[in-house]
């Protein structure tokens, strides 16, 4: 019978999980090829070899998930048109800042009948108002795109413990069925669910709630206050959600990606960490600065996105409805101290 081909673009910290996730039920499934393509955005490692090198001879990312063996069916490749070209099944995992720009390079050379997932947390806002990035992937590739958005921290799905998922879909259920076939594992538990854009803006969103969740901690306000922000956090989630696209359901918000997502991000993500160190430092340091003292070069998708989300808010006129959102830009620019965070409340009572 036919055998589906998998390549994943995106070879970062989240990314290579998904390859070891990925690879271990393709060596499994008959349905798929046991061969795992994933595009390495190339780059030289210190000890002068290529990334890519290194990955294929070790079967390791030793920059972004390093101690970690991806599985002997992962092969790293760093020329995006060879990886992408015989694939029907593409995952896409980038920092969003990027994939705009991976796109485009990509027109033109992935297969007609290709199917794509996106595993990326963020939106792209343009002068016409905001694209997700499922959209921007489909439209600019001409194929269709699901969501896979997940409550967990890259390195702990590493080690296998055990954590849930949710595929979001628009109307192909059998589509969706694939791809948690292709994701599923005793400790990786994924669940169908239809509401792609609900399900995306839950991942998208929650991480600017993780930077006002580690205000809380760098200002040590104890975990009154931070519960009391996660909520405040998932209800404009919902309610911007809902404004942007009115078929987004109550529901999604109680799947893996919502209540879940805001939890384990406020508890141990990277831009609440981040974020806890910028506040320590009463906002005197800046979040490039910062990013590129911690994170080896991860990337923070928080602080982009709460800048995208004020724009959107700004244009239509909505910044009184969200005072969270729109105040958690304006420390992340330097326009309000870290301690705004839990000041706004003339707008508060807005928001009950
Ligand atoms: P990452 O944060 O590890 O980012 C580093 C990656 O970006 C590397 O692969 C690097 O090569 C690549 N990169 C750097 N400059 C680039 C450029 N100019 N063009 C293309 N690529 C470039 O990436 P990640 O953790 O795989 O995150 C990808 C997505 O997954 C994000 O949207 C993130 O929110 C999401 N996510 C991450 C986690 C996690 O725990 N790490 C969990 C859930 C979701
Ligand atoms: P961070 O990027 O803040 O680590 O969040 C990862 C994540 O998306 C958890 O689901
Ligand atoms: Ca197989």
């Amino acid at each position: 019978g036919y055998k589906s081909r998998v390549t994943v673009v995106g070879s970062g910290n989240w990314g290579s999980v998904a390859a070891k996730l990925i690879a271990s039920n393709t060596l499994k499934l008959n349905s798929f090829h046991d061969e795992v393509r994933m595009w390495v955005f190339e780059e030289t490692l210190l000890s002068g070899e290529k990334l890519t090198d290194v990955i294929n001879r070790t079967n390791e990312n030793v920059k972004y998930l390093p101690g970690i063996k991806l599985g002997k069916n992962v092969i790293a490749d760093p020329d995006i048109h060879n990886a992408v070209k015989d694939a029907n099944m593409l995952v896409f995992v980038t920092p969003h800042q990027f994939i705009d720009g991976i796109c485009k390079s990509l027109i033109g050379k992935v297969r007609g009948d290709a199917e794509a997932i996106s595993l990326i947390k963020g939106m792209d806002v343009k002068m016409e108002g905001p694209c997700m990035i499922s959209t921007l992937i489909s439209e600019q590739l001409g194929i269709n795109c699901s969501v896979l958005m997940w409550a967990n921290i890259a390195n702990e799905i590493a080690v296998e413990k055990f954590s849930e998922a949710t595929v979001g879909y628009r109307d192909n259920r059998e589509i969706a069925e694939q791809w948690v076939q292709l994701f599923n594992t005793p400790y990786f538990m994924v669940t169908p669910f239809q509401d792609v854009e609900g399900v995306e803006l839950c991942g998208t969103l929650k991480n600017v709630v993780a930077l006002a969740a580690g205000f809380v901690d760098g200002l040590d306000m104890g975990n009154t206050t931070k519960a009391a922000i996660m909520r405040i956090g998932l209800k404009e989630m919902r309610a911007f959600s809902k404004l942007l696209f009115s078929s987004v359901r109550d529901s999604t918000f109680f799947e893996s990606c919502g209540v879940a997502d805001v939890l384990t991000t406020c508890l141990g993500g990277r831009n609440r960490k981040v974020a806890e160190a910028f506040a320590k430092s009463g906002g005197k340091r800046s979040f490039d600065e910062l990013e590129a003292e911690m994170m080896q070069g991860q990337k923070l998708q928080g602080v982009s996105t709460a800048r995208e989300v004020y724009e959107v808010l700004s244009h239509r006129g909505w910044l009184e409805l969200f005072p969270l959102f729109a105040t958690m830009h304006e420390i992340c620019i330097g326009r309000l101290p870290p301690s705004a965070i839990v000041e706004y409340s003339e707008k508060k009572s807005r928001l009950s």
